[in-house]
């Protein structure tokens, strides 16, 4: 998650550019994407730190706050494409202030191999040096 860089304005341009890792999370975004309204947890800080943007990105679930999910992916993710490859990019909107368990889900961590593993597609260009991953649809949970 939880690496893709962000702009301020996803649907203003594209973001500067980026050092290697988190140019391939920009490529990947398959730790942002799940079906379960319950992927991102948000914490008290979490929200504090989204200010005014936390009801638009986060809501209440019974008594816990999680991240909005819509179209298999996190609210906060806008889908961009690279206008100098065609590449298609996953670019966290709330980067600088998304959530904590976010910050903590470094490329090339168990996790990020279990979200690769769990989820793929993982292509070699966007994942070099990291497990294959075996193609499953990337909205699965
Ligand atoms: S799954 Fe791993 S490589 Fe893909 S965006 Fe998340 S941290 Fe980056
Ligand atoms: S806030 Fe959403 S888009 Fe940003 S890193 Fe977390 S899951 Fe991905």
């Amino acid at each position: 998650m939880h690496s893709p860089p962000a702009v301020s304005n996803p649907s203003a341009s594209l973001p500067a550019p980026v050092d290697a890792d988190s140019a391939a999370c920009l490529r990947c975004g398959v730790c942002c994407h799940s079906t379960l309204e319950t992927y991102v947890r948000v914490t008290g800080d979490d929200w504090a730190r989204l200010g005014a943007d936390a009801q638009r990105y986060a809501h209440f679930i019974g008594h816990r706050a999680y991240l909005r999910m819509q179209d298999g992916h996190c609210a906060a993710l806008a889908q961009q494409t690279d206008p100098a490859t065609g590449a298609r990019l996953h670019v966290c909107s709330i980067y600088s202030r998304r959530p904590q368990v976010c910050r903590d889900l470094a490329r090339g961590s168990p996790a990020c191999e279990a979200e690769l593993l769990r989820k793929g597609p993982a292509s070699s260009a966007a994942h070099p040096g990291l497990p294959p991953a075996p193609g499953l649809p990337l909205s699965a949970p």
